[in-house]
Protein backbone atom coordinates (compact mmCIF):
# COMPACT_ATOMS: atom_id res chain seq x y z
CA UNK A 1 0.00 0.00 0.00
CA UNK A 2 1.20 3.42 -0.86
CA UNK A 3 -0.10 7.11 -0.45
CA UNK A 4 -0.94 8.13 -4.14
CA UNK A 5 -1.16 11.55 -4.66
CA UNK A 6 -3.59 12.38 -8.02
CA UNK A 7 -4.39 15.98 -9.36
CA UNK A 8 -7.35 17.15 -10.85
CA UNK A 9 -7.77 18.42 -14.54
CA UNK A 10 -7.19 21.53 -15.03
CA UNK A 11 -10.57 23.72 -14.21
CA UNK A 12 -10.52 26.86 -16.58
CA UNK A 13 -12.63 29.52 -16.62
CA UNK A 14 -14.88 29.81 -19.67
CA UNK A 15 -15.01 33.12 -21.32
CA UNK A 16 -17.52 34.59 -22.56
CA UNK A 17 -16.82 36.81 -25.98
CA UNK A 18 -18.48 39.50 -27.03
CA UNK A 19 -19.94 39.44 -30.43
CA UNK A 20 -18.41 41.27 -33.07
CA UNK A 21 -19.39 44.99 -34.12
CA UNK A 22 -22.29 44.65 -36.14
CA UNK A 23 -22.62 47.96 -38.17
CA UNK A 24 -25.65 47.77 -39.29
CA UNK A 25 -26.91 50.35 -41.92
CA UNK A 26 -23.41 51.71 -42.97
CA UNK A 27 -23.23 55.61 -44.46
CA UNK A 28 -24.45 55.59 -48.05
CA UNK A 29 -22.75 58.53 -49.74
CA UNK A 30 -25.61 59.29 -52.13
CA UNK A 31 -26.35 61.18 -55.21
CA UNK A 32 -27.84 64.08 -53.14
CA UNK A 33 -23.99 64.18 -51.15
CA UNK A 34 -21.94 63.83 -53.82
CA UNK A 35 -23.68 66.83 -55.79
CA UNK A 36 -23.25 68.80 -52.51
CA UNK A 37 -19.26 67.99 -53.24
CA UNK A 38 -20.08 69.21 -56.88
CA UNK A 39 -21.34 72.41 -55.57
CA UNK A 40 -18.41 72.79 -52.87
CA UNK A 41 -15.97 72.08 -55.70
CA UNK A 42 -17.43 74.98 -57.83
CA UNK A 43 -16.77 77.37 -54.88
CA UNK A 44 -13.44 76.69 -54.99
CA UNK A 45 -12.81 74.15 -51.99
CA UNK A 46 -10.28 71.48 -51.94
CA UNK A 47 -11.55 67.83 -51.49
CA UNK A 48 -10.32 67.28 -48.09
CA UNK A 49 -12.39 70.45 -46.87
CA UNK A 50 -15.02 68.91 -47.84
CA UNK A 51 -17.52 67.83 -45.18
CA UNK A 52 -19.18 64.91 -47.43
CA UNK A 53 -15.87 64.04 -48.86
CA UNK A 54 -15.85 60.39 -47.70
CA UNK A 55 -11.59 59.97 -47.97
CA UNK A 56 -9.67 57.80 -50.01
CA UNK A 57 -11.32 54.03 -51.10
CA UNK A 58 -9.75 52.14 -48.61
CA UNK A 59 -8.99 49.07 -51.30
CA UNK A 60 -7.89 50.94 -54.56
CA UNK A 61 -7.03 54.18 -52.70
CA UNK A 62 -8.81 56.46 -55.33
CA UNK A 63 -11.15 58.96 -53.62
CA UNK A 64 -14.83 58.29 -52.88
CA UNK A 65 -16.27 61.07 -55.41
CA UNK A 66 -18.90 61.67 -57.87
CA UNK A 67 -16.24 60.87 -60.69
CA UNK A 68 -15.31 57.35 -59.54
CA UNK A 69 -19.04 55.86 -58.50
CA UNK A 70 -20.71 56.76 -55.25
CA UNK A 71 -19.23 55.26 -52.19
CA UNK A 72 -19.78 54.53 -48.44
CA UNK A 73 -18.12 54.84 -45.22
CA UNK A 74 -18.21 53.94 -41.47
CA UNK A 75 -16.49 54.99 -38.46
CA UNK A 76 -15.34 52.65 -35.91
CA UNK A 77 -13.59 54.14 -33.22
CA UNK A 78 -13.21 57.48 -34.39
CA UNK A 79 -12.00 56.65 -37.65
CA UNK A 80 -13.56 57.16 -40.88
CA UNK A 81 -13.28 54.32 -43.11
CA UNK A 82 -14.08 55.13 -47.19
CA UNK A 83 -14.73 52.05 -49.78
CA UNK A 84 -16.30 52.46 -53.48
CA UNK A 85 -19.47 50.45 -54.14
CA UNK A 86 -17.85 47.84 -56.06
CA UNK A 87 -14.81 47.42 -53.15
CA UNK A 88 -16.44 47.03 -50.39
CA UNK A 89 -15.97 43.04 -50.46
CA UNK A 90 -16.62 40.66 -48.05
CA UNK A 91 -13.03 39.24 -46.52
CA UNK A 92 -13.70 35.73 -46.42
CA UNK A 93 -16.06 35.43 -49.95
CA UNK A 94 -14.76 38.42 -52.16
CA UNK A 95 -17.94 38.88 -53.43
CA UNK A 96 -19.43 42.88 -53.08
CA UNK A 97 -20.99 43.23 -49.73
CA UNK A 98 -24.47 44.59 -50.95
CA UNK A 99 -26.50 44.07 -47.58
CA UNK A 100 -26.99 47.49 -45.19
CA UNK A 101 -25.63 45.15 -42.33
CA UNK A 102 -21.70 43.82 -42.50
CA UNK A 103 -19.66 42.78 -39.64
CA UNK A 104 -16.43 44.03 -38.93
CA UNK A 105 -14.45 41.03 -37.75
CA UNK A 106 -9.81 41.76 -37.53
CA UNK A 107 -11.12 45.50 -38.52
CA UNK A 108 -12.27 43.72 -42.04
CA UNK A 109 -15.57 43.77 -43.58
CA UNK A 110 -17.73 40.29 -43.69
CA UNK A 111 -20.77 39.64 -45.56
CA UNK A 112 -23.84 38.08 -42.74
CA UNK A 113 -23.43 34.72 -44.55
CA UNK A 114 -19.53 34.44 -43.99
CA UNK A 115 -19.37 36.04 -40.33
CA UNK A 116 -21.99 33.74 -39.29
CA UNK A 117 -20.94 30.30 -40.88
CA UNK A 118 -16.79 30.92 -41.09
CA UNK A 119 -16.14 33.40 -38.12
CA UNK A 120 -18.66 32.50 -35.60
CA UNK A 121 -19.51 28.74 -36.33
CA UNK A 122 -21.98 26.86 -34.92
CA UNK A 123 -22.89 25.80 -31.11
CA UNK A 124 -21.11 22.69 -30.42
CA UNK A 125 -24.45 21.63 -28.22
CA UNK A 126 -27.59 22.78 -30.34
CA UNK A 127 -25.97 22.97 -34.17
CA UNK A 128 -27.65 26.56 -34.51
CA UNK A 129 -25.34 29.47 -35.65
CA UNK A 130 -24.14 31.70 -32.82
CA UNK A 131 -25.22 34.76 -34.32
CA UNK A 132 -26.83 37.07 -32.23
CA UNK A 133 -25.67 36.22 -28.90
CA UNK A 134 -22.89 35.99 -26.60
CA UNK A 135 -20.38 32.79 -26.91
CA UNK A 136 -19.07 30.57 -24.91
CA UNK A 137 -15.70 29.01 -25.53
CA UNK A 138 -14.52 26.27 -23.81
CA UNK A 139 -11.36 24.83 -25.52
CA UNK A 140 -12.03 24.46 -29.04
CA UNK A 141 -15.78 24.78 -28.80
CA UNK A 142 -18.07 27.49 -28.34
CA UNK A 143 -21.42 27.70 -27.51
CA UNK A 144 -24.70 29.43 -26.19
CA UNK A 145 -24.33 30.62 -22.94
CA UNK A 146 -27.82 28.26 -22.40
CA UNK A 147 -26.30 25.26 -23.60
CA UNK A 148 -22.86 25.36 -22.29
CA UNK A 149 -24.21 22.96 -19.38
CA UNK A 150 -22.71 20.20 -16.88
CA UNK A 151 -23.08 17.01 -19.05
CA UNK A 152 -25.27 15.83 -15.98
CA UNK A 153 -27.86 17.85 -13.90
CA UNK A 154 -27.73 20.29 -17.07
CA UNK A 155 -26.97 23.71 -15.12
CA UNK A 156 -25.52 26.28 -16.69
CA UNK A 157 -21.43 26.16 -16.26
CA UNK A 158 -21.55 30.10 -15.63
CA UNK A 159 -17.86 29.87 -13.71
CA UNK A 160 -15.36 26.88 -13.08
CA UNK A 161 -16.18 23.87 -15.11
CA UNK A 162 -14.19 20.44 -15.61
CA UNK A 163 -13.54 19.08 -18.94
CA UNK A 164 -13.19 15.09 -18.90
CA UNK A 165 -14.46 11.95 -21.33
CA UNK A 166 -14.72 14.98 -23.87
CA UNK A 167 -17.53 16.23 -21.75
CA UNK A 168 -17.95 19.30 -19.15
CA UNK A 169 -19.21 19.16 -15.36
CA UNK A 170 -19.97 21.11 -12.66
CA UNK A 171 -18.01 20.60 -9.99
CA UNK A 172 -20.53 18.66 -7.56
CA UNK A 173 -21.13 16.52 -10.53
CA UNK A 174 -17.63 16.23 -11.17
CA UNK A 175 -17.13 15.41 -7.82
CA UNK A 176 -19.38 12.65 -7.51
CA UNK A 177 -18.14 10.92 -11.06
CA UNK A 178 -14.74 11.27 -10.46
CA UNK A 179 -13.80 11.50 -7.13
CA UNK A 180 -12.66 8.34 -5.28
CA UNK A 181 -14.84 6.73 -2.33
CA UNK A 182 -13.07 5.71 1.14
CA UNK A 183 -13.33 2.32 1.31
CA UNK A 184 -13.41 3.14 5.16
CA UNK A 185 -16.26 6.06 5.62
CA UNK A 186 -17.82 5.80 1.92
CA UNK A 187 -17.97 9.54 1.78
CA UNK A 188 -15.59 11.04 -1.19
CA UNK A 189 -11.62 11.91 -1.10
CA UNK A 190 -11.61 15.66 -1.94
CA UNK A 191 -8.80 17.25 -3.12
CA UNK A 192 -7.01 19.99 -1.31
CA UNK A 193 -8.56 23.64 -1.67
CA UNK A 194 -5.48 25.08 -2.47
CA UNK A 195 -3.54 22.73 -4.39
CA UNK A 196 -6.07 20.52 -6.37
CA UNK A 197 -4.59 17.53 -5.22
CA UNK A 198 -6.11 14.22 -4.02
CA UNK A 199 -3.44 12.04 -1.52
CA UNK A 200 -5.27 9.04 -0.39
CA UNK A 201 -4.16 5.26 0.38
CA UNK A 202 -4.28 3.28 -2.06
CA UNK A 203 -4.29 -0.39 -0.76
CA UNK A 204 -4.47 -2.98 -3.56
CA UNK A 205 -7.88 -1.02 -5.57
CA UNK A 206 -8.98 0.28 -2.03
CA UNK A 207 -8.77 4.16 -1.64
CA UNK A 208 -8.71 5.96 1.77
CA UNK A 209 -8.73 9.08 3.54
CA UNK A 210 -5.25 9.62 5.37
CA UNK A 211 -6.87 9.23 8.87
CA UNK A 212 -9.27 6.71 7.62
CA UNK A 213 -6.52 4.08 7.09
CA UNK A 214 -6.89 3.06 10.85
CA UNK A 215 -6.86 -0.01 13.03
CA UNK A 216 -10.10 -1.74 12.32
CA UNK A 217 -10.02 -2.50 16.38
CA UNK A 218 -8.14 0.65 18.34
CA UNK A 219 -9.30 3.06 15.22
CA UNK A 220 -5.50 4.74 15.49
CA UNK A 221 -3.89 5.01 12.25
CA UNK A 222 -1.26 2.94 11.27
CA UNK A 223 2.47 4.18 11.81
CA UNK A 224 3.70 4.56 8.72
CA UNK A 225 1.47 2.54 7.17
CA UNK A 226 1.85 -0.53 8.44
CA UNK A 227 -1.21 -2.57 8.58
CA UNK A 228 -1.81 -6.45 9.19
CA UNK A 229 -4.48 -8.25 6.72
CA UNK A 230 -6.62 -10.60 8.85
CA UNK A 231 -10.10 -11.82 7.09
CA UNK A 232 -10.18 -8.71 5.14
CA UNK A 233 -9.57 -6.49 7.76
CA UNK A 234 -6.84 -4.06 8.55
CA UNK A 235 -5.70 -4.05 11.86
CA UNK A 236 -2.32 -2.65 13.83
CA UNK A 237 -0.16 -4.71 14.80
CA UNK A 238 -1.35 -4.70 19.15
CA UNK A 239 -4.59 -5.96 17.69
CA UNK A 240 -4.06 -8.39 15.29
CA UNK A 241 -1.78 -10.43 17.98
CA UNK A 242 -5.02 -9.76 20.30
CA UNK A 243 -7.36 -10.77 17.32
CA UNK A 244 -4.89 -14.22 16.58
CA UNK A 245 -4.57 -15.03 20.00
CA UNK A 246 -8.42 -14.72 20.93
CA UNK A 247 -8.63 -17.19 17.85
CA UNK A 248 -6.50 -19.66 19.21
CA UNK A 249 -7.94 -19.14 22.65
CA UNK A 250 -11.24 -20.24 21.14
CA UNK A 251 -9.99 -23.15 19.12
CA UNK A 252 -8.08 -24.62 22.05
ZN1 LIG B 1 -12.19 51.65 -54.52
ZN1 LIG C 1 -18.74 36.67 -47.57
ZN1 LIG D 1 -26.66 26.19 -28.64
ZN1 LIG E 1 -23.79 19.11 -12.75
ZN1 LIG F 1 -12.75 7.99 4.98
ZN1 LIG G 1 -5.37 -1.46 16.70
Amino acid sequence: MHIASISLPESPQPTLNAVDKLLAFFVLVGMDALDKIHQNLLQGLSFADQTDFKGHCEKCDKPVLNDTGPGLSYTQDGIQHAYHRKCFTCAECRKPIDDTSFYLHLEKPHCKVCYEERILGRCAACDESLSGTATMKAGSKKFHPKCFVCEKCKAELQGRYFEKDDAFWCRSCYEVNYLPDCDACGKKIQPDETTSKITMVQCKDKKYHQGCFACKDCRKPFDELKALHHKDELYCQDCYFAVIKAMEEAAA
